[in-house]
């Protein structure tokens, strides 16, 4: 007999449909639905679902639950929803992404180590002057997070000729990355850092991890990208610390709240630049295959993949 499989999603419809259309071509073993196509008799029969930004009270309904894929790669809300509820969570984890992310790391680099934000507004100004020119192999950029993505892009970032240094929560041992850990680790990477890269999940202990005390820490002159969450910096100290120069520009991608209100300072602030959540998108073509990979294992062999640590809340 065929197994149901609910897509449980807070997305557009258009996508709702694309996702239950290639993963019913891709699972023919499964019953692939919308939420809002699954009977109420049928609730009881789910083991597991596919999800992105579910409603909480839509997988309640789920009483026999027993695991979901999310299509995403951040978990900080699924883990609201499922903390206490015996339910794993499975993120996505795809090579794909890990290259689209570090090839976003690098381009975000390359604007602030080659300094194209300063010539966008001496442009503004009609200015030519030429800024001094730091190769990059004497410069420092660090991550706040070595997980998938942030090895992925350490990496690349080696390959371009720079100094490489990251912090996580235990040691690392990845070639040329020079690992620290701790707040004392912390404090003494940020001391050497010329552009922070922000690529760690949110979770109770990272919440506001960049205040305005651990952003201080950092390298006068030290530039910020922020590709995790927004709430891994206090937006409001980042802005204290733009304002009297110890931080030249950030380039932020994610924020507390998104799309980004149109009263925030953010948006006119010279010192930074604005992306609308684009670093790196899910790959629909790779991620489909993971995920359609992973509900076979389960149908076949009852073996759910590795599953976030709801304790640790990553
Ligand atoms: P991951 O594989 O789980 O890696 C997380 C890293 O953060 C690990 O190195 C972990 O240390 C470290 N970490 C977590 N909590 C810590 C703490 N309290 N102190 C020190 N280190 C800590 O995650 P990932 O796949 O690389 O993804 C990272 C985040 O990127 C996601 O959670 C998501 O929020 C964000 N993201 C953003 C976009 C975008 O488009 N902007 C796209 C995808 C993902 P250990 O190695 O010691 O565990």
């Amino acid at each position: 007999m065929k197994s149901i499989v609910p897509f449980v999603a807070k997305l557009e419809k258009s996508e709702i449909d694309k996702w239950v259309k290639v993963l019913k071509k891709k699972l023919k073993g499964a019953r692939i639905v919308k939420f809002s196509d699954l009977k109420k008799s049928e609730y009881s029969k789910v083991k597991v679902a596919v999800v992105a930004n579910p409603n909480p009270s839509e997988v309640e309904k789920l009483v026999n639950l027993k695991w979901v894929q999310s299509i995403w790669v951040g978990v900080e809300k699924l883990v609201q929803t499922f903390k206490g509820s015996g339910v794993k969570i499975v993120r996505l984890v795809d090579p794909e992404m890990n290259r689209t992310m570090a090839e976003a790391v690098l381009s975000w680099v390359l604007y602030l180590h080659r300094d194209m934000y300063s010539y966008r507004v001496q442009q503004g100004k009609k200015a030519w002057i030429e800024l001094d020119y730091i190769k990059p192999s004497k410069k420092v950029v660090s991550f706040i997070g070595l997980g998938e993505l942030g090895k992925a892009a350490a990496k690349k970032l080696i390959e371009n000729g720079f100094k490489v240094c990251g912090w996580s929560g235990s040691k690392k041992n990845i070639k040329k990355v020079k690992s620290f850990t701790g707040h004392f680790g912390l404090k003494k990477m940020l001391g050497q850092t010329d552009i922070l890269v922000s690529l760690i999940p949110l979770t109770d202990k990272t919440k506001y991890l960049l205040n305005y005390k651990t952003l201080s820490f950092l390298k006068k002159g030290a530039c910020i990208v922020n590709f995790a969450r927004g709430a891994i910096i206090n937006e409001k100290d980042l802005v204290k610390h733009l304002n009297s120069g110890n931080i030249k520009h950030a380039v932020l991608d994610v924020f507390e709240q998104e799309p980004l209100p149109k009263t925030s300072i953010l948006w006119k602030h010279k010192k930074v630049t604005i992306l609308p959540h684009i670093s790196a998108n899910t790959d629909f073509e790779s991620a489909s295959d993971i995920v359609a990979k992973n509900l076979r294992l389960f149908k076949l062999k009852k073996k759910i993949p590795k599953s976030v640590d709801l304790q640790r809340g990553y």
